[in-house]
C-alpha cells in the first residue's frame, strides 16, 4: 500500500477510507494481518493491520523490484486506452512516463485525466510491489521532450522502414546510464518528428514486422528492454 508522509506518525499509519476498503473488502484482510507499506520513494515497511483505521509499523521491509537503470517512455497520447498503458508499464518497471502532444495526437488532456493516470500508476505500483511510483509528467510538446533526458540512450519506435530491432540495439550497448523510448500515436510520427528526433540523438528502431497499436507498442518496447536488463 502506498502511503503519504502525512499518514505516518510514531510508527502508526492512518489509513484512508479507500485504503481500508481495499484491504478489508477487496483483499479480505483482518486485524493482525501483515501488509507492506511503501512511501513511493524507495522505502518500505512491514506493518500489521489494527482495529479501525490504522496499521502499526513492525520493521523495515527490503524490496528490490526496480530495474537496474531508469527506463522512461515518451508517449504520444492515444485517443483511448492510455489507462491500460499506464497500468501495464508501471507493472513492467517504467521509471517515468512523459505524455507528449505530437503532430498526429490529440489536444492536451484535462487535469482530471492526469490525476486519474497518476492514481492508476500508484495502484499498479502497489500491486506489483514496486519501491517507487513512476511519475507521469505534465504533457509537453514532443519537440520539448527530446531534450528531457540528454544522458539517456534514446530510441524512437518507428512502425515503417528498415530499422534495427530495439532488442538488438539495447543489447549492443553494454552500460547505458538510462534508457528512453519514444512511441508514436495511432497515426504514427510525422516524417518531421522522426527527423527531429534523429537529429537530437534518438536511434530509430523497429519492434518487429507487424504494426502494433499505439497502446500495445509501449508495453512491447518495455517488455523487450526489461528482458535484456533482467536476464
Ligand atoms: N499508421 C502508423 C504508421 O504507419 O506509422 C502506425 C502507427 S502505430 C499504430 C503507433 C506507434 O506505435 C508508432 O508510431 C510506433 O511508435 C509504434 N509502433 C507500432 N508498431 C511498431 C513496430 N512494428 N515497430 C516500431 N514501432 C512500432
Amino acid at each position: 500500500l502506498a502511503i503519504a508522509p502525512t499518514q505516518l506518525q510514531n510508527e502508526q499509519v492512518s489509513l484512508s477510507a479507500s485504503q481500508q476498503h481495499y484491504l478489508r473488502r477487496v483483499l479480505r484482510l483482518q486485524t493482525g494481518d501483515r501488509i507492506i507499506l511503501l512511501n513511493g520513494q524507495g522505502q518500505a515497511w512491514l506493518a500489521a493491520l489494527q482495529e479501525g483505521a490504522t496499521a502499526t509499523i513492525l520493521e523495515p521491509y527490503i524490496l528490490q523490484t526496480e530495474l537496474p537503470l531508469d527506463v522512461s517512455l515518451i508517449l504520444a497520447l492515444p485517443k483511448n486506452g492510455f489507462d491500460d498503458v499506464v497500468r501495464a508499464c508501471t507493472e513492467l518497471g517504467v521509471s517515468c512516463m512523459i505524455p507528449v502532444i505530437s503532430d498526429r495526437s490529440l489536444l492536451k488532456p484535462s487535469p482530471q485525466k492526469l490525476e486519474r493516470w497518476r492514481r492508476i500508476a500508484t495502484e499498479a505500483a502497489e500491486q506489483s510491489e514496486r519501491q517507487t511510483i513512476p511519475p507521469i509528467l505534465e504533457p509537453i510538446p514532443f519537440a520539448k521532450s527530446l531534450a528531457s533526458s540528454p544522458d539517456a540512450r534514446s530510441f524512437i519506435a518507428v512502425a515503417r522502414g528498415t530499422w534495427p530491432h530495439l532488442l538488438t540495439a539495447v543489447a549492443a550497448d553494454s552500460s547505458p546510464s538510462a534508457i528512453q523510448i519514444a512511441i508514436g500515436p495511432e497515426g504514427g510520427w510525422s516524417a518531421a518528428e522522426v527527423e527531429m528526433a534523429i537529429a537530437t540523438g534518438f536511434q530509430p528502431v523497429t519492434l518487429g514486422s507487424r504494426i502494433l497499436r499505439a497502446i500495445t507498442a509501449p508495453i512491447v518496447a518495455l517488455s523487450l528492454v526489461t528482458g535484456v536488463l533482467e536476464s
